[in-house]
């Protein structure tokens, strides 16, 4: 049985003070009686942008919810301005680094080679790694989804890493508010085990968690958790609000 992850992703929002207020509230909804992040509920990460990360630290010690980079270098270490090393996120807490997200291989134009490489840097430094795959829109209406998930997917685990878990986001999803139908997730979920276990062997498909993710709301989780190979999700725009993100959990209860 595969726990429920819900990560939130913040991108570039927030300031400290909004982080640690966040935080405190994300505590407080998780203690409550008859939270849904007990020992059999969703394990919850957080994504918070490079300089939030001493601040989401101190919020949550001790609280059960890890945090990671939104990106990770794939190099050790070096003359690489503006990066992040994993060492340096390990040594911030983190515990997981996001990988391949569609923001950086659209903007930032990483390969599926490149993020192969930054799993395996994120392996070499204590993290586990989010790998992120996802069609575009024009794919998905030339009849290409499977063709690109799999393209993603295998030239991403050719890198060697063996500490991750998936995130499906298909691009036209992402901050658009136009998100996948349970049906659809369910088809590009199994889709995307399918291909590990191809990859990789039936146990290793059974184990690893693809998460969904592209406007995920209270409103739309839970009929999206229902499809049996959807283990929670990845949070966007309703991580910030504290609140929704609690109210996500809560739908992705196991
Ligand atoms: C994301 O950026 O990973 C994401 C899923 O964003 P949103 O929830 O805003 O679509």
């Amino acid at each position: 049985m595969r726990r429920p992850l819900v990560a939130a992703n913040w991108k570039m929002h927030l300031l400290r003070a909004e982080a640690a207020a966040f935080c405190a509230g994300l505590r407080a909804g998780l203690d409550a009686p008859n939270s849904p992040s007990g020992a059999a509920g969703a394990e919850v990460v957080i994504f918070p942008s490079a300089p939030l990360l001493d601040t989401v630290a101190r919020s949550l010690e001790d609280s059960g919810v890890a945090w990671g980079g939104q990106d990770v270098h794939q190099e050790k270490a070096g003359a690489f301005t503006g990066d992040v090393a994993a060492a340096q996120l390990r040594d911030a807490g983190c515990g997981w680094a996001l990988c391949g997200h569609s923001e950086r291989r659209g903007y930032h134009g990483e390969s599926n080679e490149l993020v192969g490489a930054k799993m395996k840097a994120a392996e070499a430094g204590g993290l586990r790694a989010l790998l992120c795959v996802g069609e575009k829109e024009e794919e998905r209406k030339a009849g290409r989804t499977e063709e690109v998930l799999s393209a993603q997917l295998e030239a991403a685990l050719a890198g060697g890493a063996t500490e991750f878990e998936i995130a499906y986001e298909p691009v036209w999803a992402i901050g658009t508010g136009a998100t996948a139908s349970p049906a659809q997730a369910q088809e590009a979920h199994a889709l995307l085990r399918a291909e590990l276990e191809r990859l990789r062997g039936p146990n290793v498909a059974a184990a690893t968690r693809i998460l969904y993710g592209g406007s995920v709301k209270p409103e739309n989780a839970a009929e999206l958790f229902a499809g049996k190979d959807v283990d929670g999700f990845l949070v966007g725009g309703a991580s910030l609000d504290c609140g929704k993100f609690l109210a996500i959990i809560a739908g992705s209860a196991g």
